[in-house]
């Protein structure tokens, strides 16, 4: 019986060829570094709806979902068409345009806690405007953020981000408190001892999408403990955004922050950020034609694709069809049932582990079974839930899912879109089955 590598080289072969011809161009060969697999990744051609196809003609279900960015699913009609009509009237416009103010209005409207909008490139360029603004409008400067927790890749946001931080001066985490998440008395002590804290930032569903749970209480007890202090709460809602609910993990979980972060689903698939919140934090970018102000307390804000016009094109289409309620429905529907017959499954194969998450998210560990709290959250020690997925397992988890032509994001968690149908969960469960005994056959789980 051939093993998982021998089957993963011999399906991928000119995915193999491919990938050894990048390696001369891009360090690794990948240009993301969750696109880093071993011993290396396929190449992806074309993509519709749940579906994928790479270079050797593989079908895969797909998970990764243009890394959370289409609740749609691949190539939707409505954002093509948009974005279509948009190209031939130019990709950027070189001024204020009129996709721009319908983009923001409909991020006010789904938004709880948005009042006013400033676009940008990317989430990590968001969270830096965010930091930024909450250090200007506090006039203090440090900023809280939780272990493990990803903001994108700007200097201050790598702080405790468990990923490398080479090249980042060593001052930059000196303005950056790294805490556990969970423990609000943590925080507390923190803002006792330091009156300097301008914000604490945190991706309100936990670190890795979710994979490392925040639990809801804390949230409510950070909105507290900020607004006693003065301080600014920022919620990364980069991945939960329009996800968890159309309004983000904010509406869901009933906790208004003072700043949220988004990007992924807010450009429709296309790149796109911003930072959303209270006027009067977002108005530290405005003009107030005084020196005094304009050149030395007001935020600076450019940035040559903020707001451009073909992600706001998609970004509108995306959006007009969250606001009807109707993709996240069938994208939580379609994750519930993964999560329960995984979990089913698993059992039955008596493979130790549990499958949870929020929303359209599911995650998988191996080991002991879920405590679950009512809203989908394993409530198991951080450190134990690490310990079922370490990224050796999920390497291996991954690369044995694609054989069997199921790709998940970052080998341990799904993605869906509201294009996974009945139809492509059976197949990803029928997957799951031979994955699974595969790695049991070679003792990796
Ligand atoms: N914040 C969170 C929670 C993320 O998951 C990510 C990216 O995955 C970012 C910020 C950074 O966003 P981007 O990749 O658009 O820079």
């Amino acid at each position: 019986m051939t093993t998982i590598l021998e089957q993963y080289h011999a399906r991928h072969r000119k995915s193999e060829e491919l990938a050894q011809q990048a390696r001369e161009l891009f360090p690794d060969g990948v240009t993301h570094d969750t696109r880093y697999v071993t011993p290396f990744g396929i190449t992806v051609t074309h993509a519709q709806g749940p579906r994928k196809w790479d270079i050797d003609g593989n079908e895969y279900i797909d998970y990764v979902m243009g890394h959370g960015s289409l609740l749609l699913g691949h190539a939707h009609a409505a954002v093509t068409a948009a974005v279509a009509e948009q190209v031939g009237r130019g990709t950027h416009l070189g001024g204020n345009h009129v996709l721009e103010a319908a983009w923001a209005r409909l991020v006010v409207q789904l938004i709880p806690s948005a009042e006013k909008v400033r676009f940008t490139s990317s989430g990590t360029e968001a969270t830096l405007l965010a930091a930024r603004l909450a250090r200007a409008y506090t006039e203090r400067s440090v900023i809280i953020k939780f272990q493990e927790h990803f903001h994108g890749w700007n200097d201050y946001m790598m702080a405790g981000s468990g990923r490398g931080s080479g090249g980042i001066p060593e001052g930059t985490f000196g303005s950056m408190l790294v805490l556990p998440p969970n423990d609000i008395s943590l925080v507390e002590k923190a803002f006792e001892e330091n009156e300097d804290i301008a914000a604490v930032i945190v991706e309100p569903t936990g670190a890795h999408m979710g994979t490392l749970p925040v639990y809801p209480e804390f949230l409510h007890s950070l909105r507290e403990v900020t607004s006693r202090h003065g301080a600014v709460l920022i919620f990364d809602e980069v991945v939960t955004g329009f996800r968890i609910s159309p309004g983000g993990a904010q509406a869901r979980l009933g906790v208004t922050p003072d700043l949220t972060t988004l990007a992924k689903i807010l450009g429709g698939g296309l790149p796109g950020g911003g930072v959303a919140g209270r006027r009067e934090i977002l108005d530290m970018i405005a003009h107030q034609e005084d020196p005094q102000w304009d050149d030395v307390r007001r935020v600076a804000h450019p940035g040559t694709f903020n707001a451009n016009p073909l992600s706001a094109a998609a970004g509108i289409a995306a959006l007009e069809l969250v606001a009807t309620g109707h993709p996240n429905t069938q994208a939580d529907q379609a994750a519930a049932r993964i999560r329960r017959e995984l979990n089913r499954l698993m059992a039955r194969m008596e493979i130790p582990g549990c499958s949870y998450g929020l929303a359209s998210l599911f995650h998988l560990r191996f080991g002991p079974p879920c405590v679950a709290h009512e809203d989908g959250v394993c409530m198991r020690p951080h450190s134990e839930i690490q310990a079922g997925m370490t990224p050796a397992i999920s390497m291996n988890l991954k690369r044995a899912m694609l054989n069997y032509g199921v790709d998940l994001m970052g080998g341990r968690m799904g993605i869906v879109s509201a294009t996974h149908t009945d139809a492509e969960i059976d197949r990803t469960l029928a997957a799951f089955e031979e994955g699974l005994d595969a790695l049991r056959r070679e003792g990796k789980v």
